[in-house]
């Protein structure tokens, strides 16, 4: 199968991997994903929980994500995935 790839400056090929999901069972809401994406990706949602409400990170214009990955490196509770997309 056949990926989209990209290239470096030195022109080297990579294969970008993609925004996929985020588990709103482990997001704690903290914004670190979202200071760090640069392409207008992620938002923030609301949840509400008995009581209390819960803010959490979704994915809102998946079609931005260049594939950089820097959201699920500043993630501490791993809550994203990632997958490469077909060419
Ligand atoms: S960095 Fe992780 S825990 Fe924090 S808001 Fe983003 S997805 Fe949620
Ligand atoms: S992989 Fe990069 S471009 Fe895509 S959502 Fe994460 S930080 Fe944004």
């Amino acid at each position: 199968m056949a990926y989209i790839t990209g290239l470096t400056k030195s022109k080297k090929e990579w294969t970008p991997e993609f925004i996929v999901a985020i588990d709103d069972e482990t997001c704690i809401g903290c914004g670190r994903c979202y200071k760090v994406c640069a392409h207008d990706v992620l938002s923030f949602e609301e949840l509400d929980e008995d009581d209390s409400a819960k803010m959490f990170m979704k994915v809102e214009n998946a079609g931005n994500c260049i594939g950089c990955g820097a959201c699920g490196r500043t993630c501490s509770k791993k809550c994203f995935s990632f997958a490469p997309v077909e060419a």
